[in-house]
């Protein structure tokens, strides 16, 4: 796939843009200022495979947090601001990677010229973040309308010589996000973080997400994601790294392929299908594993994957890549499943 040529930026050991792989980011929902709940989420996050977070800083105590969050974590922070400068400077000599700060609203041009001047001696970058809920109210909503209040506040930091950007451009509506982006991506060179914000629950996000963040990566738009998912964070790990696999973006996560059931299934799948979906989340592999209802089409209709099983009556059949290899007990499916999955 051609992906969009941005111009790369750090966020600490990570970059993002250039044609490097799209990062997947996620946010705490603790206090910040709460270090252990904090650094207890983001090492869960971690694990499920987040690489980037970001925190949001409401007050001194949280940006002075950031320093021994980030002490007790592996991947970058990114420190969330919304219009107090004195918190990006705090945050920022705390360590922060990156700060999300929009500069269009400070007032206060010394501190605008003091953030830009540490972030340039710390290599920090700058997200500004544009919400089509929250646009200036000098513009009537739209997706131009996006790209102009994102120019304004380019030109910010631009008439500054600082270059270390990324930008976004969330809705709650999913179409409208394609539009916004796509027009962001001809417009200017620097990475995009994509998202569609307020996105609901689980399953509402994740068909939001997936239609608009599936599309733009599939043009090729899209440097960073964040899937905002009203419940656990974790999900929003889960749910990106399964958006990124499904797109041919990210190849060490296992798949899994099962089949919707019909008449024809001859034992008690879905158990199977649950415990195995959670196992594999925890296997990272490109292989594509398959837990089908019958013998008759399974292994055919699964051919692809690279092991799988078909339940009959008494017994299951395993398949590798649609050959037959051997019949197994029924209660021995997960357990063999996984032992071959370990073999891959
Ligand atoms: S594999 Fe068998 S049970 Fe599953 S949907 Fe196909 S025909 Fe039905």
């Amino acid at each position: 796939m051609n992906r969009s040529e941005t111009r790369p930026i750090h966020v600490g050991n990570e970059q993002i843009g250039g044609q490097n792989r799209v990062v997947i980011q996620s946010m705490t929902n603790t206090r910040t200022k709460d270090v252990d709940s904090t650094v207890e989420q983001i090492l869960r996050l971690e694990e499920a495979g987040c690489e980037i977070i970001r925190v949001a800083i409401l007050d001194k105590e949280d940006a002075l947090a950031v320093k021994q969050i980030r002490e007790q974590i592996h991947i970058p922070l990114v420190s969330d601001i919304h219009f107090n400068p004195d918190f990006a400077i705090q945050a920022i000599l705390s360590g922060t990677d990156k700060i999300r700060l929009n500069p269009g609203n400070i007032e206060d041009e010394g501190k605008i010229r003091e953030i830009v001047k540490l972030c340039k001696e710390r290599n920090v970058p700058i997200r500004i973040g544009i919400n089509a809920g929250s646009l200036n109210r000098k513009y009537t909503h739209s997706e131009e309308a996006m790209i102009e209040s994102a120019k304004d506040h380019l030109r910010i930091l631009e008439a500054l010589d600082f270059h270390d950007i990324c930008l976004s451009f969330k809705s709650s509506d999913p179409l409208e996000c394609i539009k916004a982006y796509r027009l962001a991506a001809e417009t200017f060179p620097y990475p995009l973080h994509l998202g569609v914000t307020e996105a609901g629950g689980l399953l509402n996000s994740t068909i939001k997400s997936s239609l608009a963040l599936g599309n733009l990566m599939l043009d090729g738009i899209g440097d960073t994601i964040r899937i905002s998912i009203s419940d656990d964070p974790i999900e929003e790990v889960r749910v990106a790294r399964k958006l990124l696999r499904a797109c041919g973006l990210k190849k060490d996560v296992a798949n899994l392929i099962s089949c919707p059931t019909c008449g024809r299934l001859q034992y008690d799948m879905l158990p199977i299908v649950k415990e195995m979906e959670a196992y594999l989340e925890t296997v990272d592999k490109d292989i594509s594993v398959a837990i089908m209802g019958c013998p008759v089409n399974g292994p055919q209709e699964a051919a692809r994957a690279d092991i799988g099983v078909a339940g009959g009556k008494q017994s299951a059949i395993l398949f590798k890549k649609g050959q037959i290899v051997r019949t197994i007990p029924q209660d021995q499916i997960i357990q063999t499943l996984k032992e071959e999955i370990e073999k891959l």
